[in-house]
């Protein structure tokens, strides 16, 4: 790697770097697949996400674990046949994510449907598929799941999502384990839900559930979580509800920016050495991590459009914008930003812009770039709640995703035209 100074350290693996003057993932050239595809453009690389669950699998060897794929993260259909292919379940969120799953050829009895607001429609979709696991998360969804599966003749698979009241000291928007926040059964109220659970004619309890928030880089979180929910299934099982599995959600982070989360493997051998203290060591376990599968697995390519200098400020005029790349707008969110071929030299400093009319369309702010006009970039670490939360604003069609495997590059989803996007609307007649 003999890139300048200013492109080395790229967050992430060894899959996306530099070779020479050009940025690849796995075998194949950015620069090339800019040139073929065009841009904005979504490229993924599979040996990453392998990696990454590769982690998680080697932190769970010899134990009952299965790693449940949060897909809301990224739900391209091939991404989830990487994961489906590698073992994983899914943890959906919808019934859509459900027809995602089946679609890709996924396991429904490896599916965890979490969530705080099912529908009716999607818990008898999920129920007559088979999936594995119902999170409730409110005992007013105990009562509708029942009578929905008491309609259909069956038993609901059920777990508690409790509130473990743990700070997990993230970004507000992106954390769910404190109390005030719309997710999960208080604490102090889960044994009585368990009892109502049991209750009801049209459930089965199988386990309990937790999840704490995410982009969490501290294994603090984990562990009081842990012991929080350890100390209810203790209370739950001296009640006589017998609880299967447990399951700990997702919400491990990733650097994006220097940021220095635990690996996978090393977090799994402190929670398990918590869990074999308390005697819990050999139970069914459950994990749903999404963003650390996905997250520097993927880069978005995008062109420059124009530089526009100013008095205060510079400005770098991208052709992705915040329909594509949520993330700074949402959450004042950091991404790298790198060329795909540097040029030698210092460059200036710019906020890098999309052509949405939103002032918050910005996508980096001062960053140091050697750039001109037609020269394409990379935002790094945007396989996770990118493409997933991609929209149509300002009629923008979403970009086209490649999934890259050692030297080759194929096409998983097309760029969507202008005519894709108003498809489904009609004048009146
Ligand atoms: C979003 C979500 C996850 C995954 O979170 P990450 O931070 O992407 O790992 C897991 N479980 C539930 C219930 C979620 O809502």
């Amino acid at each position: 790697m003999n890139a300048p100074a200013t492109h080395q350290g790229l967050p992430g693996q060894p899959h996306i770097a530099y070779a020479g003057d050009q940025l690849m993932v796995e075998g194949v050239r950015l620069s090339d697949l800019a040139h073929k595809y065009g841009t904005p453009l979504f490229v993924y690389s599979k040996a990453a996400m392998l990696s990454a669950l590769g982690a998680y699998q080697r932190g769970f060897a010899g134990r009952k674990a299965q790693i449940c794929y949060a897909m809301k993260a990224n739900s391209g259909l091939a991404v989830l046949q990487v994961f489906a292919e590698a073992g994983c379940g899914f943890d959906i969120v919808s019934g859509g994510e459900l027809a995602r799953v089946l679609a890709a050829g996924g396991d429904p009895a490896k599916v965890i449907f979490s969530g705080v607001g099912k529908t009716r429609t999607e818990m008898k979709q999920a129920l007559q598929v088979g999936i594995g696991c119902f999170n409730v998360e409110s005992e007013a969804e105990l009562d509708v799941l029942s009578d929905v599966a008491s309609g259909l003749g069956m038993t609901a698979p059920v777990s508690l999502r409790v509130n473990p009241n743990v700070d997990p000291k993230t970004h507000p928007y992106i954390s769910t384990g404190l109390k005030g926040n719309k997710f999960g059964i208080a604490h102090e109220d889960t044994l009585r839900a368990y009892r109502h659970a049991t209750s009801l004619p049209g459930l089965k309890v199988v386990g309990i559930d937790c999840h704490i928030g995410s982009q969490i880089t501290d294994a603090t979180p984990y562990l009081d979580a842990m012991d929080r929910v350890l100390d209810l299934v203790a209370e739950i099982e001296a009640a006589g509800i017998p609880i299967h599995h447990i399951d700990f959600g997702g919400g491990l982070g990733i650097n994006y920016n220097g940021d220095t989360p635990p690996e996978a493997d090393a977090l799994w051998a402190q929670l398990l050495a918590k869990l074999d203290a308390r005697g819990y060591g050999q139970r069914q376990l459950m994990i749903e991590p999404g963003r650390s599968l996905v997250g520097n697995a993927g880069v978005c390519l995008t062109e420059v459009l124009y530089l526009k200098p100013g008095e205060q400020k510079n400005f770098c005029i991208i052709d992705a914008a915040m329909n594509d790349l949520p993330r700074p707008a949402m959450y004042q969110a950091f991404h790298h930003i790198v060329p795909v071929t540097p040029r030698p030299g210092e460059g200036s400093l710019y906020d890098v812009v999309g052509p949405v009319c939103e002032s918050g369309d910005w996508i980096g702010r001062d960053r140091q770039l050697l750039v001109r006009p037609g020269d394409t970039l990379a935002v790094l670490s945007a396989g996770a709640y990118c493409m997933s939360m991609a929209s149509n604003y300002n009629t923008r069609g979403r970009a086209a995703e490649i999934l890259v495997d050692g030297t080759k590059a194929h096409l998983i989803r097309q760029r969507e035209s202008a005519f894709d996007t108003f498809a489904l609307e009609q004048l009146v007649g």
